[in-house]
């Protein structure tokens, strides 16, 4: 979701521009820059709207300029308008600031600031950032202490970057809650809100800690926490990291769901070459705590719930909370509890949020994320690595199954299953080769008004997930529900203008799932079923059958059910003109609570 860069060398503003469009994909509706000009003054382009507006707008100007801050927003606080795109600057025109995150006491700072006679022209909460630089610099004695100053009045998240022009040659940035790179090269120094927003040519990065204040210019960095100066660890980028191409495919979601196979064997792979001491730590972890609770938002709430029954089922008492309930409902945390955080991104604001409250009560921690370089990663006691590689797509999939996975994989673990789970086993390919007849079954799918998602036990868990991909990329209303659930309100809603997509995979649920396929016909609704089944072919209760390939072990068939869910998604998604890769109103990692 949204945000930062800075440079400093030679093409700044294509800098800026280039990596601005690296981040692109987490969401944004507006974008803008700063640049400080040879007069030492500072530049604005903004607009709302794609990044190639600031890119026309600034078109054959300030080539010849060296150091400039970006941004892209996610509108949270005013209107998605030119005036409230960042960057915002001081009355006096001295400081430019780009921010992410929310200023949650903004009303206050700014009617103080209003008092004294300062005026704002945008909406935002972000504005109140460089009129206090203005009033703090009265009194301070330099950038960096005028920074202090204006932070610890600050309540809510923030990562910063500033323009200072009375040091035309620096960039200054810092953060609470929300992450911040910083790179610096031969020629060149940077800063970016996420490791792959950094310039190609980067490296090494160091990430900031919260409250660090960091001095950038073109031959050295400086980091302040208080008054002392500290380092940071300097940390490689991997290709990984900057892997951000669609290759021949035609949007992202595709790609990374033909990368599924590939994700999977890397993941299964990093799992398997932990080193024994990691490995023996974590296991130790299971050992000493029976009671877990899972907490996520969104897709990976879902993989939680797959790991709960998973876990469940080698005799752990699991609950699932949805992260920004956690607060609300907060479970019986003792120190015989285990919590597990569970993030793609490793940024997602209301998950890092319960991992802190968890640890100031002195609970241990284990997290899975796709993110080396996040929060998530950075804060927690333990960590498991899920190896999908940069994921780009508003939709996540490669990560849910890798998320899935890592869960399969400790449960073989803790109970000492020597049966190592076999990707190739899991037929992905199978289901690859069948494109055509699901691309046409999704034609179909983009007639109806509503779809509803159902099945049994692990069944029910896909059922919430292909519920949710349909929903986010197609806009057609959708909800999942237990087979069972139907007949106890859904049921209502069954006509027919909607279709029932059935999983059914575990056989034990054959009998009563098909029960639930006689209600919705008996009621007029149209049903596709996906199952690997044979002896399910169309008939009078089933309008479509999509069958999915043998597995030997049932209790794998979450790892792959999902992915015609996912490619229904897809194709429905082209069928009715929407980009699969930027739904509406959607952000990649939702980093603000
Ligand atoms: N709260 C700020 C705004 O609405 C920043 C949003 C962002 O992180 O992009 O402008």
């Amino acid at each position: 979701m949204c945000g930062i860069v800075g440079f400093i060398g030679k093409n700044a503003k294509t800098q800026i521009i280039d990596c601005l469009k690296k981040l692109e994909y987490r969401g944004y509706d507006s974008s803008g820059l700063a640049l400080i000009n040879n007069k030492d003054k500072i530049e604005i382009i903004k607009e709302t709207g794609f990044i190639s507006n600031i890119e026309n707008l600034s078109n054959n100007m300030f080539d010849d300029l060296e150091i400039g801050i970006g941004h892209t927003r996610w509108a949270t606080t005013g209107k998605v308008t030119k005036e409230n795109a960042h960057p915002h600057v001081s009355n006096n025109g001295r400081f430019a600031i780009v921010h992410n995150g929310i200023i949650e006491n903004y009303e206050a700072i700014k009617s103080d600031l209003s008092h004294k006679g300062y005026t704002f022209s945008s909406e935002t909460d972000s504005e109140v950032v460089a009129i206090l630089l203005e009033e703090n610099a009265k009194t301070a004695k330099s950038v960096i202490e005028n920074i202090k100053l204006t932070t610890k009045i600050l309540e809510g998240s923030f990562s910063l970057a500033i323009l200072d022009t009375h040091s035309p040659d620096k960039i200054f940035a810092t953060k609470k809650d929300m992450p911040l790179f910083v790179s610096a090269g031969a020629d060149f120094a940077s800063i970016a809100s996420a490791v792959v927003g950094l310039p190609h040519d980067a490296i090494q990065y160091i990430m900031l800690e919260n409250h660090d204040i960091a001095e950038i210019s073109l031959n050295t960095i400086k980091v302040w926490q208080n008054e002392e100066m500290v380092d940071r660890r300097v940390q490689k980028i991997t290709k990984d990291d900057l892997n951000h191409t669609m290759h021949n495919h035609k949007h992202y979601m595709i790609k990374e769901i033909f990368e599924e196979q590939v994700a999977l064997e890397k993941t299964a792979e990093a799992f398997s070459s932990l080193k024994p001491s990691a490995k023996k730590e974590i296991l130790d972890l299971f050992a000493s705590h029976k009671r877990i609770h899972l907490v996520a938002c969104g897709t990976a709430y879902h993989a939680c719930l797959v790991g709960a029954s998973l876990l469940e089922s080698i005799g752990f008492d699991c609950s699932c909370h949805i992260a920004s309930e956690f607060k609300y409902f907060p479970p019986n945390l003792n120190d015989k509890c285990l919590c597990i955080f569970v993030s793609q991104s490793g940024e997602t604001a209301d998950t890092i949020g319960c991992l802190k409250l968890v640890q100031e009560k002195g609970i241990k921690c284990l997290s899975i994320t796709n993110v080396e370089s996040s929060t998530i990663a950075h804060i927690s006691d333990h960590l498991l690595m899920t190896k999908a590689g940069t994921e780009v797509a508003v939709a996540s999939t490669k990560a849910y199954n890798c998320q899935c996975l890592i869960f399969y994989l400790l449960t073989q673990a803790i109970s000492k299953n020597n049966q190592v789970i076999s990707i190739k086993n899991l037929k992905i390919d199978k289901i690859l080769q069948t494109i055509n007849q699901i691309s046409k079954l999704s034609q179909i799918i983009a007639t109806f008004k509503k779809v509803f998602f159902i099945g049994r036990g692990l069944d029910s868990l896909t059922a919430k997930e292909g519920s949710l991909k349909l929903k986010e990329i197609t806009y057609i209303p959708s909800e999942s529900y237990p087979a069972g659930e139907l007949k106890h309100g859904t049921l209502s809603l069954v006509d027919d203008e909607s279709l029932s997509i059935v999983i059914l995979t575990q056989k034990s649920t054959i009998h009563k799932t098909m029960n639930a396929v006689s209600e919705i016909k008996a009621r007029g609704g149209f049903t596709l079923v996906v199952t690997p089944f044979d002896e399910i072919q169309p008939n009078h209760e089933i309008d479509y059958v999509f069958h999915l390939p043998i597995l030997k072990n049932e209790q794998h068939y979450p790892l792959i059910s999902i992915i015609p869910l996912q490619l229904f998604a897809y194709f429905t998604s082209i069928e009715k003109g929407i980009n699969p890769d930027k739904p509406r109103n959607l952000a990649k990692s939702v980093t603000v609570e």
